[in-house]
């Protein structure tokens, strides 16, 4: 019979061997263990220690309730070589010829010689069986064990790379952004990649209350209800019944900017979800805090970090410099609104990284086809408006022109998602208007913004007048 025994071994490890996922490993395992009279069934229980749970691995890693006899053949289980029938048994030093009855039998997996899971054989009530077989399943215990390892190691540290990766990516944006109707929808959007069995809302804390900043719409009553219970002592609140959590958004200062909701539209939240968008929130919360105090210092400065033209502050100081001169002297004046085309694609193909490399590219681009005396400024996102001292509405069209083909002509070089150096050709919209003496500067950008709208609506890359 020892030749049964080797070709059983060999057959386990030859599954054990394959890349599989739990579930199908414990269908390979069930199928070669029906060879056994009286074999029933196989499951596969692991113990999580950050959420102190067991995990059922067979069953995409469900948790297994409080007070279910896994945990309790979990504890019998501690110092002994199986459970059987409930009860923990070790197994003598020699194989003797007893013969046992069972009808469950538990086996610990182990990590460093811990036990950190179980795995559990059913059978027909009472099938005898020898000791020769108990040995036999330890060693099978064992293999098994190795494996289950691996295979928790390897989704483990796949969570946490990702998970890794995603706060750097948070982290990193605040470097050249600070801008947080800019910032939050991304933070919004990598919450949502990551956790992905929950719907993620982000919330900005205002004065009259919190406003949701992602996604666009929230038509859960509930969810500002558990809002307006919030205060900056609460790591979180749940609702009844464990399906929508409320995450707040702290400063470093201690106090609440926002919130992040995760609300499941299944399963209630688990400890495990539970920990993960508390590190994000917390990670979430100090990105968003420090975009904030950077914003208040920025509004004293004039240049905008990313692109260094003038920004929308000093656009409009500039603005109403400009338009009192050209009264006075009574000279002409042009506005130019440019919109980079598809910028959102650009984003979306190669990263949020990119685009903030596309967008200081077109501001070279922008500055380099200009005269010294125009006044060329980020006005807001991939929007720029530039004030044409002195230029009547045809000779804005050449420059504007000119301006146009030279962004068409110009491959911007990025740095792809594989860090692959690379360039990419965007176009540019235009809309142009001359200044006439009895409007405002707001009103003339607003006649410019109509034209560029026009150009966009005709089909983009080209210059539209006022
Ligand atoms: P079109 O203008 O041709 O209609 O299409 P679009 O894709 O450019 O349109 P839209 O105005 O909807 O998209 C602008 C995008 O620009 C959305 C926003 O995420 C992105 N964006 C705004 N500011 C920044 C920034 O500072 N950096 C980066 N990378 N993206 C930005
Ligand atoms: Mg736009
Ligand atoms: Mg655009």
């Amino acid at each position: 019979m020892i030749q049964d025994k080797l070709h059983f071994l060999s057959e386990v490890s030859d599954i054990l061997t394959k890349d599989i996922d739990t579930t199908v490993l414990a269908d390979e395992l069930k199928s070669l263990l029906s060879g056994f009279k009286g074999f029933k069934g196989l499951n596969l229980y692991v113990f999580d220690n950050i959420t102190n749970t067991m995990r059922d691995c067979i069953n995409s890693w469900s948790i297994i309730e409080d007070g279910s006899e896994v945990y309790k053949s979990f504890e019998s289980i501690k110092g002994q070589d199986f459970v059987i029938n409930s009860k923990g048994y070790k197994l003598p030093a020699v194989v003797s010829d007893i013969t046992l009855k069972i009808t469950t039998l538990c086996m610990p997996i182990v990590k460093d010689a811990k036990d950190f899971g179980i795995m559990e054989l059913s059978f027909e009530e009472n099938t005898p069986v020898n000791m020769e077989f108990l040995f036999l399943m330890k060693i099978f215990a064992s293999q098994v064990s190795l494996k289950l390892q691996n295979i928790v190691l390897n989704e483990q540290s796949k969570i946490n790379v990702e998970f890794h990766d995603s706060m750097k990516n948070i982290a990193k944006i605040i470097e050249t952004q600070y801008e947080l109707n800019y910032i939050v929808p991304i933070i919004g959007e990598m919450l949502d990649r990551f956790i992905t069995d929950h719907l993620i809302y982000v919330f900005l804390k205002q004065e009259d209350g919190f406003r949701l900043v992602w996604p666009k719409a929230c038509n859960d009553e509930r969810i500002f209800d558990i809002l307006n219970k919030l205060t900056p002592e609460t790591e979180y609140i749940l609702s009844s019944n464990d399906k929508i959590g409320a995450f707040p958004l702290l400063s470093e200062e201690g106090e609440i900017t926002g919130c992040i909701v995760a609300r499941s539209t299944l399963d209630a939240l688990s400890k495990r979800d539970i920990s993960y968008l508390e590190q994000l929130t917390r990670q979430s919360g100090i990105t968003i805090s420090r975009a904030n105090s950077y914003s208040k210092i920025l509004q004293y400065a004039t240049i905008d970090a990313l692109t260094n033209l003038n920004n929308r502050r000093q656009f409009e100081h500039r603005l109403g410099q400009e338009i009192a001169t050209t009264k006075r002297q009574n000279n002409p004046l042009c506005a130019m609104m440019i919109d980079i085309d598809f910028f959102k694609k650009v984003n979306d193909t190669y990263g949020h990284a990119s685009g903030d490399a596309v967008l200081r590219g077109v501001a070279a681009i922008i500055k380099s086809a200009l005269r010294e005396s125009d006044i060329p400024s980020r006005y807001g996102g991939e929007e720029f408006a530039v004030l044409l001292p002195y230029t009547h509405i045809d000779e804005a069209k050449i420059v504007g022109e000119r301006l146009r083909k030279a962004v068409e002509a110009s491959p911007i070089p990025i740095n792809d998602e594989d860090s692959k150096v690379k360039s990419i050709k965007v176009t540019i919209s235009m809309g142009l208007a001359e200044f006439n003496n009895n409007e405002t500067g707001e009103e003339l950008f607003e006649r410019a913004d109509k034209a560029l709208y026009e150009a966009k609506e005709s089909g983009r890359n080209r210059v539209c007048i006022n």
